[in-house]
């Protein structure tokens, strides 16, 4: 097998493209939602009991009621 110039630049250019495809397949299969849910975060106001989601990765967060900064309930 004779390889040309047009081969060598296509041979890198097709393993990327296969490598980005699979990896495309993988992100899709796990699904996008399932890749962030675990980084909800769940805070109780102590103030007004107000159950609420911060998705930021923070030690207190305001409560979106009354504005009280609050402890993470659970990871
Ligand atoms: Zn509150």
């Amino acid at each position: 097998m004779k390889m040309s110039i047009s081969d060598l630049y296509l041979w890198p250019l097709f393993l990327q493209f296969s490598v980005l495809v699979y990896l495309g397949w993988r992100y899709r299969k796990r699904g996008y939602h399932d890749l962030r849910s675990p980084k909800a975060h769940i805070f109780r106001c102590t103030n007004c009991h107000h159950i609420y989601i911060d998705n930021r990765r923070v030690p207190l967060s305001k409560c979106t009621k009354c504005n009280t900064l609050n402890e993470m309930i659970r990871r």
